[in-house]
């Protein structure tokens, strides 16, 4: 494991330093490290985390309330940088179906192509009878799919896959019982992992995960894969199944980063040539949190707005 320190040279990490920058509308900061030699863009993309919208109280830091209209401000600024495409990394509401009757249509003002992760709160949130209307709702063509931009793969998994919340029915469903064996062997390596809020990816999605590598491999693709769930570094919100993830990910050249919600908190790892970062939740106190990315050749430019600090994250 590497702080952002170690992983940009010493000569870069000095020029990273921060430049405030007026956001769009509602005077948002906006943080870039200094990429003062990069190669050309190819592409940028948006990315955000854990908006968790619901019409209830705040509750500590969390202000939920407070997300409809930090998305809004959020859905102009990647219309007006014009972004390739957009992705909310899940928990997108709070509780209740119903709130996703207030996100989408200010999500769906979006130009580009725009995506969507599923979060636990997604699934856990709305009602037992609700739970497998989620997908259609947010339009969604399956729980894990993949897209390519430029040549590039972006791969996106579902960390509810298997799970004892998230499921529904869960009485011989096999989505269930596995999650519950799965879960039983985190608690006896004694990982802080554990909890319910947690999920995993099944044997079926990891197959899937897999062969969708393969292909990026023998075409030559880079790979972003993104996830609602962390899996580096070692943390209670990563996936049950966090290790597996991370060795079917190192047995591909391919993948240069894994992008993730989840922990409101944020954090950054790389190992082993792949950078591990979890944004900051949208959701948190009264200032936004979200980013711009620039795809580069040799590096990805991360722009942060609100609490989302900027970074240079090299390719290897
Ligand atoms: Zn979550």
């Amino acid at each position: 494991m590497k702080d952002i320190e170690n992983t940009i040279s010493r000569r870069d990490f000095l020029r990273a330093i921060a430049r405030a920058a007026i956001g769009a509308g509602l005077g948002w900061r906006c943080y870039a490290a200094d990429d003062s030699n990069p190669q050309a863009t190819e592409f940028t993309f948006g990315v955000v985390a854990d908006v968790q919208y619901g019409d209830c109280p705040s509750v500590g830091s969390r202000y939920y309330r407070a997300s409809l209209k930090k998305l809004a401000e959020c859905v102009r600024e990647f219309n007006a940088k014009k972004v390739e495409f957009a992705i909310q990394l899940g928990d997108f509401i709070e509780q209740d179906f119903a709130a996703f009757d207030a996100v989408l249509p200010i999500w769906n003002r979006l130009d580009m192509p725009k995506y969507h992760v599923l979060g636990n709160h997604d699934l856990s949130g709305v009602q037992d009878q609700q739970k497998n209307a989620v997908v259609a709702k947010l339009g969604m063509k399956s729980r894990y799919y993949s897209f390519k931009v430029n040549g590039w793969r972006f791969v996106v998994l579902d960390g509810n896959d298997v799970s004892v919340l998230g499921v529904f029915p869960r009485e011989g469903n096999p989505r269930y019982e596995e999650g519950l064996a799965m879960q039983k062997r985190v608690a006896k390596m004694n990982k802080p992992n554990t909890p319910d809020w947690n999920g995993g990816i099944g044997s079926e999605h990891i197959a899937w995960l897999k062969a969708e590598l393969q292909k990026a491999s023998g075409a030559g693709e880079k790979v972003i894969l993104f996830s609602h769930f962390p899996v580096f570094p070692p943390n209670v919100h990563n996936l049950w199944n966090e290790d597996e993830v991370l060795r079917v990910i190192e047995s591909n050249q391919c993948v240069v980063a894994y992008v993730n919600g989840h922990n409101h908190a944020g954090n950054y790892a790389e190992r082993n040539g792949v950078h591990y970062l979890t944004l900051k939740g949208m959701c948190e106190t009264d200032e936004t949190a979200y980013a711009i990315v620039e795809v580069h050749g040799d590096h990805l430019n991360l722009v942060g707005y609100g609490r989302e600090p900027g970074r240079i994250l090299k390719l290897q």
